[in-house]
């Protein structure tokens, strides 16, 4: 999503915006696959927006002035792009098998991260533990703030108006249409992000799992379940 109307949007300093023009399903357009569609944009066919022609103008600056050099500008977006919800899976499998790691994690996820070795950046990240009874879900309803440098970029829907609208209001709606039926005893807690604090959700450790090794479990924590729209499910035997 853009947020081009918004020119004096400054919520967050890291937004991510989309700018590559819309994917769309080459298989129906009848050509071999591999082969480049005749009508796929490219990156500059797309609209030049204020955020872009910002980021531009700053990092030209940047360089200009020998702030920074081309390679670490370089390093730094890489090092961005690199950060995935795997990283956020290590944090919960290792909460799952170690309860003095967990309450260290529920404490201060960026100190916890920095153990196993993850830089989870500056903007402090809490995480919510679920429970038995107690569900809890993350959105930014301003705009699309994110724990990103701990699991990467958000998915389109988390910065869609629907979703930061809709989940506020009517939360078990909402997950019923990701799949996830909450009973009506269970309470769910929505968190609203910041720029100056992101939210991850611990979930339930499921039952079935017992003497698994950290790698196995971290498996099965994936993206939504980080964000809060998905459990962590046991695959069937
Ligand atoms: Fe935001």
């Amino acid at each position: 999503m853009s947020h081009d109307q918004e020119p004096d949007h400054d919520h967050e300093p890291d937004h991510d915006h989309e700018h590559r023009g819309h994917g769309h399903d080459h298989e129906s357009h009848g050509h071999p696959p591999g082969q480049r569609h005749p009508f796929q944009p490219d990156l500059e066919d797309g609209p030049y927006s204020w955020h872009m022609a910002l980021t531009d103008a700053v990092a030209d600056l940047l360089l200009a002035k020998g702030l920074i050099t081309a390679d670490e500008l370089r390093r730094t977006l890489e090092d961005i792009d690199s950060k995935s919800p795997a990283l956020g899976a290590r944090l919960v499998a290792r909460a799952w098998v170690d309860p003095a790691f967990k309450a260290r994690l529920l404490a201060d996820v960026n100190a916890a991260a920095a153990e196993l070795g993850i830089d989870a950046g500056p903007i402090p990240i809490r995480a919510v533990e679920c429970a038995p009874g107690e569900h809890h879900v993350i959105v930014c309803t301003l705009c699309s703030c994110y724990p990103r440098l701990l699991l990467g970029a958000a998915p389109d829907w988390y910065k869609a108006r629907a979703y930061r609208s809709r989940v506020v209001r009517e939360p078990r709606p909402v997950l019923a249409e990701f799949g996830l039926e909450l009973d009506p005893e269970v309470a769910v807690i929505v968190h609203d992000s910041t720029a100056e604090l992101r939210f991850m959700v611990l979930p339930e450790r499921p039952a079935g799992t017992e003497g698994w090794d950290e790698e196995r479990l971290a498996a099965l924590v994936t993206r939504d379940c980080l964000i809060g729209v998905a459990r962590p499910r046991v695959p069937a035997a």
